[in-house]
């Protein structure tokens, strides 16, 4: 590990009128790492996740990705251009075919040309296991595709973070591995990963650190392994006495 995190949140609060989502968030993510997030409904993971790019604005701390501070607007869009993202629903463009969705951000954000933005997205969705798939519309696919198709679109940016906020929760139990497959060869290749989910298999298989999130903090944080079957504090034996 270096020594300077990639992402780096600090004191972290969030308020939704008489809500306190986040309070107090500390956490540290170096590159390369794999961070799985786990808790309880409304524990504050998807705002957690939101906040690390800005989606969310937050009321009080300080978040520091690859060096720059989430505060101006010029720092925030310059964060959110390397930080990648996919959503449970995986939001894509109904009305545009799967390259068209690949091809959309890369030609408005990072001005490539035609050529070059297709010949990226027809890699990207080689490399996601539906090359078939480029003229396609999302309605023409499986969830487990579309979920594939989501990831291959934030892969385009060359995004330094990979942000993935309960990927497989909509999908079919069949579909699952096929995705989870898809973002376990991701963490192989050294990216940097903030992943909330429940796939204990997933979280065993890739990642470094597992963290546990109830009412708003972190209760707790181990390897997947000691934190799934020998966990310390008491909310985690209770939260994983339900799911597993
Ligand atoms: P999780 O992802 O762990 O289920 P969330 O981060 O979505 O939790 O939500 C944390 C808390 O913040 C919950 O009490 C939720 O109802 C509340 N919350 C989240 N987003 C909003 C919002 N846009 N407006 C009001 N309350 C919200
Ligand atoms: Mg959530």
């Amino acid at each position: 590990m270096t020594s300077e995190p990639i992402i780096h949140i600090e004191n972290v609060h969030k308020r939704f009128g008489n809500v306190h989502a986040l309070r107090g968030v500390n956490l540290d993510v170096y590159k390369g790492e794999v961070i799985v997030i786990i808790g309880p409904s409304g524990s504050g993971k998807s705002t957690l996740l939101r906040c690390i790019n800005r989606l969310e604005e937050f009321d009080e701390g300080r978040i520091v990705v690859d060096g720059i501070p989430l505060d101006t607007a010029a720092n925030i869009n310059a964060v959110r251009t390397e930080v990648g993202m996919v959503f449970q629903q995986f939001n894509l463009f109904p009305h545009l075919t799967v390259l068209e969705n690949i091809l959309l951000a890369q030609r408005i954000v990072r001005k490539r040309s035609k050529e070059e933005a297709t010949r990226i997205a027809l890699d990207l969705l080689h490399k996601v296991g539906i090359p078939d798939k480029a003229h396609n519309y999302p309605i023409q696919l499986s969830g487990g595709q579309q979920q594939r198709v989501a990831i291959a679109r934030a892969l385009a940016m060359n995004p330094k973070i990979m942000l993935f906020d309960e990927p497989t929760s909509a999908l079919d139990p069949e579909m699952i591995q096929e995705v989870l497959d898809v973002m376990l060869a991701l963490a192989r290749e050294g990216m940097t990963m903030v992943v909330v989910s429940h796939e204990m298999g997933f979280a065993r298989a890739a990642a470094h650190r597992a963290i546990l999130m109830d009412d708003g903090q972190i209760v707790e944080e181990a390897p997947p392994d000691v934190l799934f079957s020998n966990p310390k504090q008491e909310r985690t034996k209770a939260f994983l006495s339900k799911v597993l």
